[in-house]
């Protein structure tokens, strides 16, 4: 069995949509798909409907958090949707979103960057607005050549000169609603320096006192002395090994199924959630 527990469509800031992830994920010979957009369960319905024969979708999301002072990612899964609390922070988390990309916007048009506010929407569609698309916007107006190179200092990366803050979460409180609603939590990526912050190993432990289900050992962005130390960690601290190829369509090169977790490791992340089931394809 191959499982996938890490993706993004056109919900947020992937670029092909739900139904088309889908099919991605059939193709790269998965068996189990988990959607996460972030801040976001809006693509479900679709990529339920399109599920091909032979697939089960696990319905999740990705929570954006933030711990002293750094982006923390915490994914969710089979938690219920339709519970009040973490529904609504999930609605001020984007509409967060769209009040920083605007201001985004317009720090980069104060440095020259002839990107406008529609342009964004437009790429973003009726997805959660995120960083990617003012990337994209930057180099469709050619400011850069490639959309990760606005990921530095010198432009929108955490800290840089057209940065801007968004309200986050606080991972502990994060990781309580979506166990209050039914779910489980795996930390993303706590290694994937390239984009952020190595979490140290005594967070993380801190994390799993507050109900951390699971971990993320076998990304993309970790590579091989860190997925062999966060796999030991996983095991001192009686967390789940998991792993997702974090796909985001074109924008990260089609790399659905990279990555994946242990048909073992899967069961025990899943067995204790109650807030609902993985859907199957027909
Ligand atoms: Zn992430
Ligand atoms: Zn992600």
């Amino acid at each position: 069995m191959r499982a996938d527990l890490h993706s993004h469509s056109t919900a947020s800031d992937g670029t092909s949509p739900p139904a088309e992830v889908m099919r991605q994920a059939r193709a790269a010979g998965l068996d189990v798909i988990a959607l996460t957009d972030h801040d976001t369960v809006a693509g479900h319905r679709e990529a339920a409907a399109a599920l091909p024969p032979g697939l089960a979708l696990l319905p999740g999301m990705e929570l954006s958090c933030r711990w002293y002072g750094h982006s923390v990612h915490l994914l969710g899964y089979l938690f219920d949707p339709g519970h009040e609390e973490l529904a609504a922070e999930c609605a001020r988390i984007t509409a967060s979103r769209r009040d920083r990309a605007r201001a985004m916007v317009e720090r980069l048009a104060a440095l020259g960057v002839p990107v406008t506010w529609e342009q964004v929407a437009a790429l973003a569609g009726d997805g959660v607005v995120g960083r990617p698309h003012i990337a994209r916007a930057m180099a469709a107006v050619g400011a850069i050549d490639r959309p990760d190179e606005a990921f530095s200092p010198e432009w929108i990366g955490a800290g840089g000169r057209a940065h801007v803050a968004r309200y986050a979460l606080d991972p502990e409180r994060a990781i309580g609603l979506i166990r209050d609603a039914g779910g489980v939590s795996v930390l993303a990526h706590p290694r994937a320096g390239a984009r952020g912050w190595l979490m140290p190993d005594d967070l993380i432990a801190g994390l799993a006192a507050a109900g951390l289900s699971g971990v993320e050992v076998w990304h993309p962005d970790h590579d091989q002395a860190q997925r062999a130390h966060l796999q030991a960690l996983a095991a001192r601290l009686n967390l789940v090994a998991s792993g997702g190829s974090d796909d985001h369509g074109e924008l990260t090169g089609y790399r659905i199924g990279s990555d994946t977790i242990a048909p073992d490791a899967y069961e025990r992340l899943i067995s204790s959630a109650t807030g609902g089931t993985p859907v199957s394809g027909p």
